[in-house]
């Protein structure tokens, strides 16, 4: 039987590009890398006008002991300019760089030398850290800060293939074409927390893929496939934990305070590729798809590509766009300007036009059907919390346990009342946790 987890919802999958081959993007004229791509303060970059960078090269680095990712070119050429653009985080400094199209390589790229039964957990950490990579699912937490946390805490590893957001099938194709990629950086991470239990969690919808992985992980003592049920939002790392293991995450702690670490798959990929390779985080897998696109597919994309340059790729849009997303329809970001670049955490850009517009319900009141509450995966109210922010009681919002919701959005999803209830909850959210601040800054004066 499947593993799955309480409440959550079946949506509509939409998985039309489940059979699409990752194509390797062909190269921009231009790529615009933003030093900031992970939680943590900005990289400060290494590199001026004018100067020639390879591919891989380091071009932004973060300052000692601070939390942070490098950041590295994903073409090679010419620095046009250093520059300031406003991104979802705030201002954040750029790196253009004119691509000349010949992909010459770093030679600072090397793979790790020596064996992975001899390697240290300081020599992994360094290498992902080096690598430069942050959390590929869309949290962007470095990778290399993540492992060195988990450290002597958890017993099992947990690399999240569920992939449950509709749309996105990058890390499925990522599992078809490539596996060996993730049970390698599977093997690297188990050898670095020195742990001997490793779950590929993946959702029942992706039958080919699980086979795949049992293949290549039947020899394997340590390494486990484990089908989870496909729905909604099962790849949350709380849901997953919690079905794999019945551990539940108190609010405020993380995986690693019940023994557990999760990786997402690309992330995995990643690290392997960084090890064998030497190859830092500059290129990704990107669905691309929504009801305007004309050819939807699977994208390895430079780190910096433009998204517009990303859609033209797909033989561009076949009708007015109403919404473009970076991510998935569920929880992932809207972006503003098609100008904006693929980054390290974009695993989907989508274009809806307004055939995808939820209907409006003419009245926009709760009538306490409760389907919300069954529906929330985390055993919240939501009607109840909706309500409280909408009267500005922040105190008794928190009180019911605001700072506990995921932001899923499986609460609104199909609420007869037409209520948005995920966004009154942010913004409960973003009030308490600006007046926490405010009250931490006082405290220091
Ligand atoms: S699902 Fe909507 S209408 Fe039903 S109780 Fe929740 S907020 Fe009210
Ligand atoms: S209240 Fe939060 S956790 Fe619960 S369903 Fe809504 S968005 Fe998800």
């Amino acid at each position: 039987m499947a593993y799955t987890f309480h409440g959550g919802i079946h949506v509509e999958e939409y998985k039309n590009t489940r059979r699409c081959r990752i194509e390797v993007m062909p190269q921009p004229k231009e790529v615009r890398i933003p030093l900031r791509q992970h939680i943590g303060v900005p990289a400060i970059p290494v590199v001026q006008p004018g100067e020639r960078v390879t591919m891989g090269q380091k071009i932004g680095e973060i300052p000692d002991g601070r939390l942070g990712c490098a950041v590295h070119a994903s073409v090679s050429g010419v620095v046009k300019s250093l520059e300031t653009d406003p991104l979802a985080v705030g201002n954040v400094g750029f790196v253009v760089i004119e691509n000349d199209g010949l992909d010459t390589p770093c030679e600072e790229m090397q793979p790790f030398q020596g064996k992975l039964a001899d390697a240290t957990t300081e020599q992994i950490v360094d290498v992902v850290r080096e690598a430069g990579i942050t959390g590929m699912g869309g949290a962007t937490f470095p990778t290399h800060v993540k492992i060195s946390s988990a450290l002597g805490k958890v017993d099992t590893i947990i690399i999240n293939c569920a992939e449950c957001e509709p749309f996105i099938t990058a890390n499925h194709r990522l599992m078809l074409e490539n596996p060996a990629s993730i049970i390698n950086g599977c093997k690297i991470l188990l050898k670095a927390l020195g742990v001997h239990k490793a779950w590929l969690a993946v959702e029942d919808n992706k039958m080919d893929a699980i086979e795949r992985l049992e293949e290549l992980t039947a020899d394997s003592s340590m390494i486990e496939v484990k089908v989870m049920k496909t729905k909604y939002p099962q790849g949350d790392e709380r849901q997953l934990i919690y079905a794999l293991t019945g551990r539940e995450i108190p609010t405020g702690k993380l995986p690693a305070d019940v023994g557990c670490v999760i990786f997402n798959a690309e992330t995995c990929a990643s690290i392997f590729k960084a090890f064998a390779y030497g190859m830092p985080s500059i290129k990704r897998i990107v669905t691309v798809d929504g009801d305007c696109v004309r050819r939807p597919k699977n994208l390895l994309v430079p780190i910096g590509t433009r998204v517009s340059d990303v859609i033209e790729c797909c033989g561009g849009l076949t009708r007015t766009p109403k919404k473009l997303i970076s991510g998935g329809p569920m929880m992932g970001n809207a972006l503003w300007d098609p100008n904006l670049p693929v980054m390290k955490g974009t695993s989907a850009i989508l274009v809806f036009s307004d055939r995808f517009d939820k209907p409006k319900n003419a009245a926009v009141s709760c009538i306490r059907c409760g389907k919300c509450v069954q529906n929330c995966p985390m055993h919240l109210m939501p009607m109840y919390l909706a309500q409280f922010a909408q009267r500005d009681d922040w105190e008794r919002a928190a009180a019911y346990g605001v700072m506990s919701c995921v932001e899923c959005g499986s609460c609104s999803y199909n609420c007869p009342g037409g209520v948005e209830i995920v966004q009154h909850i942010r913004t409960a959210k973003a009030v308490i946790r600006s007046e926490a601040a405010r009250k931490a800054a006082l405290a220091k004066k």
